[in-house]
């Protein structure tokens, strides 16, 4: 018996990486300059690895524990993948987290940079590093407030000697999210930040009308993630 067919992997890439091509044409933006995160938080290698067949290379996973069970033996087998934390990060994990991820998306609290700044005292790695901020002053939301974002990207810098390279946000599922993307934006430029991680599935050509340099996709990937897992 032949198997239904769903979307393999390549095409699901394939569309996404020509919509992400369309929405910089759209927007006089070179598409060079949007970075594709295939976020694979909850999909084992067996989900993985047809992706990265098709030629994807820059992974996203939420969570340290489960990075560090899947990752490292792909590593071994692919040459060149790089992998992005976009979960929330506990001070004890900072020393794996440092040892695997080449980005943290994710920094939001000195306790946090404090943990960081110390564990480079130690290792060499540095890990490409982005603040997040809760456009949507969502209680249950990690993230600095917008309001408190310039004093905390100024105490990473010069309390913790951290070099902060972009912004990154999750805008609250029940609004539009092009107001959470300006801001996101302009919190940025006024900070001379290079890098803007927003847009998921289901925005990131809006995500990328606002400048956003890296684009965090799941779902669009990988398909629906089991129902409770891997969704903060
Ligand atoms: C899961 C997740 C994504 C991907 O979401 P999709 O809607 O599946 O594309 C992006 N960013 C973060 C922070 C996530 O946790």
């Amino acid at each position: 018996m032949q198997q239904v067919a769903a979307p393999v992997a390549h095409e699901r890439l394939a569309a996404v990486r020509r919509e992400i091509e369309a929405a910089c044409r759209e927007a006089g933006r070179d598409p060079h300059a949007v970075e594709l995160i295939a976020v694979s938080k909850t999909f084992g290698a067996e989900a993985i690895e047809p992706v990265i067949a098709a030629g994807q290379r820059v992974f996203g996973e939420n969570r340290v524990q489960e990075a560090k069970a899947k990752w490292p033996a792909l590593r071994e087998k692919y040459p060149g993948i790089e992998l992005h934390l976009i979960g929330p990060l506990q001070s004890n994990k900072v020393r794996d987290a440092v040892q695997l991820f080449d980005a943290i998306h994710t920094v939001d609290r000195p306790s946090l940079c404090a943990a960081l700044a110390k564990e480079f005292a130690r290792q060499p790695r540095r890990p490409r590093l982005f603040v997040e901020v809760n456009t949507g002053a969502e209680p249950q939301k990690a993230g600095v407030l917008p309001e408190a974002a310039d004093d905390f990207l100024r105490a990473c810098r010069e309390e913790y000697g951290l070099a902060i390279e972009g912004l990154m946000c999750i805008p609250p599922q029940d609004e539009p999210p092009a107001p959470h993307f300006a801001l996101l934006a302009k919190i940025a430029a006024r900070n001379g930040l290079r890098f803007l991680s927003m847009g998921m599935s289901a925005d990131f050509a809006t995500a990328i009308r606002f400048g956003a340099t890296h684009v965090r996709v799941g779902t669009a990937i990988f398909g629906a993630r089991a129902a409770g897992r891997g969704n903060h």
